[in-house]
């Protein structure tokens, strides 16, 4: 099978099999060789691993993550790329493709079908962007037995989701994330990487799970609520947004800021995942 990075043998392959790209499934695919070599080899993809795909495409990354792992899970939504991937993996016996949406699938049942026999599975994948943020979250919330979740995704989601705790660029995903795993940018890629170009830039990031929570938040239910209702009014103190959607009373949040320390006019923004765990703790104890 010529190179599925070439741009020619993509035009080949679509027009062979009737296909254009559908923009509402985030369609862009990886036509810069040296992508996906390097997000496979940096995305954990070792003889002894079983690797999850989520958007295959025409199976350009899947190649890659199939020469170096031992067993690659494929999940694929749109059915016409069904036979094309039919045809361009077909010399790898270590791949499966599932056709299905991977926000519905059981992913914890397929990792244990098909990844018994490998030493440890990690997530690799170049997400849809429309739902990023939703599938970071799945496969994060769920706790799936897996080492690391790496993925391409957009720039400025990427920065969000690397930046620290306590800092203006920090937003309830970067806090969730920083929770559930220890996140790092890995390398940037350019708009012209893909076909068709999206309109944004891109970049490759690697989250590694952590099994054991890092922080002692007290009620995991009472700590994302918080999160929530804090940065849904980022920009207001937080005596004001730790009230809103009624998650507390102007009284509770009172108390609780001044049992924590934290002055009443801070904003979530500022505050470090220490300080946001101990805020946590205390509003568990003046409501739980
Ligand atoms: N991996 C390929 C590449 O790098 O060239 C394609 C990546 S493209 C950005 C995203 C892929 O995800 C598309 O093939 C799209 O059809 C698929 N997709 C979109 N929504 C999906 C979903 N909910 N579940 C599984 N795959 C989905």
């Amino acid at each position: 099978m010529p190179s599925l990075s070439d741009i020619g043998t993509v035009k080949d392959i679509m027009q062979r099999h009737g296909f254009s790209f559908s923009k509402g499934l985030g369609q862009n695919f990886l036509v810069n060789p040296s992508v996906c070599p390097r997000m496979a080899e940096m995305g954990g993809a070792d003889e002894t691993a079983g690797v999850l795909e989520i958007g295959p495409g025409i199976g350009v990354l899947t190649a890659e993550l199939a020469r170096r792992a031992r067993k690659v899970v494929a999940i694929e939504l749109d059915d016409r790329l069904i036979p094309v991937l039919g045809e361009t993996l077909a010399e790898f016996s270590n791949v499966t493709v599932i056709h299905g949406d991977a926000l519905q699938l059981d992913l914890a049942a397929i990792i244990r079908e098909y990844f018994a026999d490998c030493d440890h599975v990690a997530v690799c994948a170049n997400l849809p962007y429309y739902i990023t943020s939703p599938i970071i979250m799945a496969l994060l919330e769920s706790r799936l037995p897996v080492t690391s979740v790496t993925v391409m995704v957009q720039k400025e989601a990427a920065d969000r989701i690397c930046a620290p705790v306590g800092s203006r660029e920090s937003g309830a995903l970067t806090v969730a994330i920083h929770y559930y795993s220890k996140p790092r940018m890995l390398f940037r890629v350019s708009a012209g990487s893909f076909m068709p170009p999206p309109k944004v830039n891109s970049a490759v990031i690697r989250m590694d799970i952590l099994h054991e929570p890092a922080y002692d938040v007290g009620d995991e239910k009472t700590f994302f609520r918080m999160i929530r209702a804090g940065f849904s009014q980022r920009r207001k103190t937080l005596a004001n947004s730790l009230t809103s959607g009624g998650f507390l009373t102007r009284e509770q949040a009172a108390q609780a800021l001044s049992d924590a320390g934290i002055a009443p006019n801070s904003r979530i923004e500022a505050l470090d995942m220490e300080r946001l765990a101990m805020l946590s703790r205390i509003i568990c104890q003046i409501t739980c």
